[in-house]
């Protein structure tokens, strides 16, 4: 076969192989771009474990009129314009594929309304390589994605599809971890036309408390720790379990760089050697950690998925985190003692 350039779709489907695993990498993409777009609550439909359909609905900046086509192409994006913004990303999108990636494996419209706009407008696309549709629209200030029929243009990737519990797990545990992110947001989860959660925004410390709760279970609520360190530009804040609330799974691990949940091996480490010998064998610890960084000293461009990080001063990260988490767990145990002395 002589070289030739794919044709747009098929270069859309083969990113998407990168950005769309299951319905829960689909949620994750739209629910990001509501946060990105300044949504204080968003709305989140799904039905049949989100194969048959995923609508996210939120009330943030919305996009002009004349954008909507723009947005579903691919290495489209607002979000960065030179190297120097690349350098130091501050919104959870960038690139500019996830729009593009999911129009292109489903059937998706996009409805939306700024502020500015007297309307809203709707764009259509299957499969995208066609002309996208503009429609007018009924829809306040904000935007609605509506995806329908996850992959029915490719069938290798629907058969993987688990059952409808098990990719609505997915979504759960998904927002799960987001509702801890951004405390400040609502976010509601309905599943086949049932309300499983409603995440209500938090700005106290009670309602914080009320909503790690809601997220990580009472137990860990009376197991932890507050923590609050700063060095310079670098911030830890959150909660740790004490090693008596340590748990048979490692199910509650909740870890975040500015605003980013992360999978990450350095920070990972960190944690695990800060509790060193204090964990019980085979128990795992449990935390929702927030590490704040300047974003020139972060590089988030390294993982398709964005999971991973790399830390410039990866040393002094590693050390801040985990010398923070010792004191705080020395702290915890005296405090402990102290109540428990008579
Ligand atoms: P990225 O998030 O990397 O910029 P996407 O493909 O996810 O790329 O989105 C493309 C563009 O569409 C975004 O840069 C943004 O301008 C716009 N957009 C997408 N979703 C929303 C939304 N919910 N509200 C406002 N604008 C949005
Ligand atoms: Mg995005």
């Amino acid at each position: 076969m002589p070289i030739q350039i794919l044709p747009a779709r098929l270069a859309n489907q083969i990113a998407a192989g990168e950005v769309v695993e299951r319905p829960a990498s689909v949620v994750k993409e739209l629910v990001e771009n509501s946060l990105d777009a300044g949504a204080t609550r968003i709305d989140i439909d799904i039905d049949k474990g989100g194969s048959r359909t995923i609508r996210i609905r939120d009330n943030g900046k919305g996009i002009p009129k004349d954008e909507l086509s723009l947005a579903l192409s691919r290495h489209a994006t607002s979000k960065i314009s030179t190297l120097d913004d690349l350098e130091a990303i501050v919104s959870l999108g960038f690139r500019g594929e996830a729009l593009a990636s999911i129009s292109s494996v489903s059937r998706l419209t996009l409805t939306s309304r700024t502020a500015e706009q007297e309307e809203a407008w709707s764009a259509y696309a299957e499969g995208r390589d066609m002309d996208v549709q503009l429609k007018p629209a009924a829809h306040p200030v904000g935007t609605t994605l509506e995806v329908l029929d996850l992959f029915f243009n490719t069938p290798a990737r629907r058969k993987f599809l688990r059952t409808e519990k098990t990719e609505f797990g997915h979504i759960d545990e998904l927002l799960k971890r987001i509702a801890l992110s951004r405390m400040d947001v609502t976010i509601n989860l309905r599943h086949n036309g049932k309300t499983i959660r409603q995440y209500r925004a938090a700005s106290t410390q009670v309602q914080k408390e009320r909503r790690l709760a809601a997220v990580c279970g009472s137990q860990f609520l009376n197991h932890a720790l507050a923590v609050e360190l700063a060095h310079g530009d670098l911030k830890l804040s959150g909660w740790i379990c004490s090693p008596q609330g340590a748990r048979s799974q490692n199910d509650i691990q909740y870890c975040y760089v500015n605003g980013r949940m992360m999978k990450d091996k350095l920070i990972n480490h960190a944690i695990r050697q800060a509790y060193e010998t204090s964990l019980p064998p085979d128990r795992y610890a449990a935390y929702a950690l927030f590490i704040e960084v300047d974003p020139h000293q972060v590089d988030v461009n390294v993982h398709p998925a964005k999971h991973e990080v790399r830390f410039h001063q990866a040393r002094l990260v590693h050390d801040f985190i985990c010398q923070g988490l010792q004191s705080a767990l020395i702290q915890g145990a005296d405090e402990h003692e102290a109540v428990v002395a008579p």
